[in-house]
């Protein structure tokens, strides 16, 4: 049995992102850049103007007198001629500016009839209402660092420089394998001695939150030919395999078996903690594999412990996983120094509380918590306001 540090450490120590693709910057969103972005264009590509008014040499305007009209600027239809002394061309947000132009004077600044302004002859800098080419960013800088997480921003920012595609760290192939004879699927009657089957429904929405798709959920009995083939298809198939339950040392317990028949690494089996004690992490060829015990809370909670940081990793993410902050304890706690806790909790007011069924097998108190608080193996009683580790979760 190895400590929740050894087992965090092994996992950080095994895991790898896995091999970049390139993907279409829409579907980008929430996911890790591979590469280092260069921008292909300058941007602005042209001289633009800012506003709606009169593309002008800006010693024109200086002396206030009537320059003359020779044409318009629209967005996206530059004027072809060229601006000299004395004459401006009508502009508009985005178009390019004028040769011979240097100035763009705001439309509310000007007096204008007909074919002719006058300007306020107010001060007015030179390059007013011109966005230089390039003044964002200059065709070969770097646009993006690897690394990133695109966000909304910087699917905006690479449409708005030409990019169509990035290389990012893609999202796992997850597959999820339920054993056990007693389950019933919800909706279904349960029979006698039957109990109703949620791991795999929490475990899917534990993926979903942090949008990964499951792409493959078997439910399969307490039965050992089964389970190792199962148990192989399913590792052929993904980059991560989940399977619940059956990796206790019960008579029908086959998870275990089934790995070391099939040559799984065997990385850890169990962890000193509670809940979730016989967990297995292993890894074949180029496939994790996760064997949760079956008791709903602790296979929840070593998804959010173990499975999630993993996932993280192979999706290129660095931090810290679970995300930990400290606060003040809401009630004292009593506990036993040996094993490390986990316990569901809820943060109130800047203080966290102990919820009430911390049972393995209640997944009850999950519905309600928005944390994990740790408390480590060596810790006895735990006073009310004294400091402690709390994980946060995607509970949502
Ligand atoms: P096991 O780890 O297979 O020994 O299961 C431990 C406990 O969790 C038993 O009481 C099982 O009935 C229960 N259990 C196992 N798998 C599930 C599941 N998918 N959904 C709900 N309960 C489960
Ligand atoms: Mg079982």
């Amino acid at each position: 049995m190895i400590s929740v540090e050894e087992a965090k450490n092994l996992i950080f120590h095994s895991v790898k992102p896995l091999s970049p693709i390139y993907v279409g910057i829409q579907e980008a969103r929430g996911q890790v850049l591979a590469q280092r972005v260069f921008s292909p264009i300058d941007y602005p590509p042209f001289d633009q103007s800012a506003m709606d008014g009169y593309a002008v040499l800006h010693s024109d305007i200086h002396r206030a007198n009537t320059i003359e009209i020779i044409g318009e600027a629209p967005a996206g239809i530059p004027f072809r001629g060229k601006i000299s002394e004395g004459q401006c061309v009508r502009i508009f947000t985005g178009a390019k500016i004028p040769p011979g132009a240097d100035t763009v004077i705001i439309q509310e600044r000007v007096s204008s009839e007909k074919e002719k302004i006058v300007s306020d002859g107010l001060p007015l800098a030179k390059g007013a209402n011109i966005r230089r080419k390039g003044s964002q960013i200059k065709k070969g800088d770097v646009a993006l660092h690897e690394g990133i997480v695109i966000n909304t921003g910087a699917v905006g920012f690479l449409a708005g420089l030409g990019i169509s595609s990035i290389s990012v760290f893609p999202r796992p192939k997850v597959s999820i394998l339920v054993t056990g004879n007693e389950l019933q699927k919800p909706g279904k009657e349960l029979a006698d001695g039957q109990i109703y089957e949620s791991n795999s429904f929490a475990l899917k929405a534990a993926l979903e939150s942090m949008e990964i798709v499951a792409h493959r959920v078997s439910n399969i009995g307490d039965d050992e030919e089964v389970t190792k083939k199962e148990l192989a298809l399913a590792m052929q198939n993904s980059d991560v395999v989940l399977v619940s339950g059956g990796i206790s040392v019960g008579k029908y317990d086959f998870v275990g078996k089934s790995l070391e028949e099939l040559e799984v690494e065997n990385i850890f089996y169990k962890i000193a903690q509670k809940p979730g004690k016989p967990m297995f992490f292993g890894k074949k060829d180029n496939c994790l594999v996760f064997a949760l015990p079956g008791n709903p809370a602790s296979a929840l909670s070593c998804f959010y412990e173990y499975v999630m940081p993993a996932l993280k990793i192979v999706q290129g993410f660095t931090g810290e996983f679970p995300k930990r902050i400290s606060l003040p304890l809401a009630c004292n706690y009593d506990k036993k120094a040996g094993l490390s806790l986990f316990l569901k909790g809820k943060i109130i007011e800047g203080k966290v509380q102990v919820l009430e069924g911390q049972e393995s097998s209640n997944i009850g108190a999950f519905a309600l918590a928005n944390c994990l608080i740790y408390l480590p193996a060596d810790k006895e009683s735990v006073e009310k306001g004294e400091m402690v580790e709390v994980h946060l979760i995607y509970n949502s």
